[in-house]
């Protein structure tokens, strides 16, 4: 059996000239933003935003200085996560390349590779996006029909992927996708590739979430040409790669800061003034939110030490998910009375905004189940 390592850990003492840095260009940037829009939290997109925040050097932060980052420790860029969340700005445009496939460039890819992607990364004008998902293929991963055969320099790729977020939004996937066919072993056989979303024979459809919002795509591959330097990291060895790379999707303070604009408004609207039972919800969001906090900086540590920590960022993911679902109902079973009905009010429009929101919250990036799964398996239980 396994034991979660949940060590807690301390910040440096200079991430607070970096904290204040980061709210204060918020501050700035963000005073037009609607509520409601800050709600949308690591969904709300805006090119130009990434663009401003990469010019500061936050996007990319731990990334080589040789390629655009600025070598800076997970709990730097932790800090400037946490801000980004807490203040409600709209970073989904280069958020995967930020938390993820940069990450994975820097770990698999050639020289000559890094060297053409990487840098417009940072710089945030190079958008990823992450094609795991099919139709028919989810939870269970490894049962993907996406395939690539050998062709001369390099694969062709025929199939589909589903639910990739911000596909029509972004220039580039990272595809996993089937190099040899499932035989017994159905971990083996595949592989991770770099498919430039403008390549002939891909075509993407936008859909429509359960709110109507146009963030999900639908990618159809037929017979598109990639080369061999696209391949990303060994041929076959694509399941340790994803989960290397679901780990770092996992773990971080998105997974339980995704309705904290809505306590942010609480807080705001109080003017000072606070009854028992507001003070009872204030108080229970807080334990909550100050334990993930403690458990997600210790995964954040063990990231920076470049250990894989895939069973605590499962767990820290499923407590989260029940957390930022929670958020919006018990605020409404706590104080939902005496929060002023008018549509105008930013904090019914959160509330209201959050509560046909969350459900997705403990579906993306793996549900709640197969997290469940995870653990019980790490625990030795299955
Ligand atoms: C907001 C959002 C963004 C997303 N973005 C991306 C993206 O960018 N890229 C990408 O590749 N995918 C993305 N996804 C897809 C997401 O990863 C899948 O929806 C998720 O993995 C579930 O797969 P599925 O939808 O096929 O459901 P299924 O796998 O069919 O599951 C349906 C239900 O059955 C349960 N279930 C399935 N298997 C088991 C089991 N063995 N034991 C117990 N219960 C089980 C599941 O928990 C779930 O409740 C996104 C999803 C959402 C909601």
């Amino acid at each position: 059996m396994q034991n979660f390592n949940f060590t807690p850990l301390k910040m440096p003492p200079d991430v607070a000239s970096l904290r204040r840095a980061v709210r204060s260009f918020l501050d700035t940037e963000l005073a037009e933003l609607k509520a409601v829009d800050k709600a949308q939290s690591w969904a709300g997109y805006s090119a130009d935003f990434s663009r401003k925040l990469a010019s500061k050097g936050w996007v990319g932060m731990t990334w080589p200085k040789a390629l655009g980052g600025s070598e800076a420790s997970a709990l730097h860029r932790y800090v400037v996560i946490e801000e980004l969340l807490a203040a409600g700005a709209p970073v989904a445009a280069h958020w995967i390349a930020d938390r993820q496939s940069g990450t994975l460039l820097v770990r698999y890819a050639s020289e000559a590779v890094q060297q053409r992607f990487v840098p417009a990364m940072a710089r945030g004008e190079m958008f990823f996006c992450i094609g795991m998902s099919e139709p028919n293929s989810g939870s269970d991963l490894a049962s993907i029909k996406t395939k690539a055969h050998r062709v001369d320099g390099g694969w062709v790729i025929n199939g589909s992927k589903l639910w990739t977020t911000n596909a029509h939004r972004s220039q580039i996937m990272i595809a996993l996708v089937r190099t040899t066919a499932q035989g017994q072993a159905r971990h083996a056989g595949l592989s991770q590739f770099i498919i430039d979303l403008s390549s002939e024979g891909v075509k993407i459809n936008s859909i429509a979430d359960h709110l109507g919002a146009r963030h999900f795509g639908e990618i159809f591959f037929d017979n598109v040409f990639v080369s061999d330097d696209m391949l990303l990291g060994a041929e076959g060895d694509g399941w340790n790669q994803v989960n290397s790379e679901l780990a770092l999707e996992r773990s971080g303070p998105e997974r339980y800061l995704s309705s904290y604009r809505l306590f942010a408004e609480l807080l705001e609207s109080l003017d000072g003034e606070c009854d028992d039972a507001t003070t009872q919800t204030i108080g229970e969001i807080s334990a909550d939110l100050w334990t993930l906090r403690q458990m997600s900086m210790s995964i954040a540590g063990q990231l920076a030490e470049g250990s894989e920590p895939s069973l605590e960022a499962s767990m820290v993911k499923d407590l989260g998910a029940c957390f930022e679902q929670n958020l919006p109902h018990s605020v409404q079973a706590g104080i939902g009375a005496s929060i002023p009905s008018d549509r105008d009010s930013d904090l019914s429009e959160t509330l209201s905004y959050l509560l046909m929101a969350s459900p997705a919250f403990s579906l993306r990036g793996g549900t709640r189940e197969i997290l469940r799964g995870i653990i019980a398996r790490g625990l030795g239980l299955k």
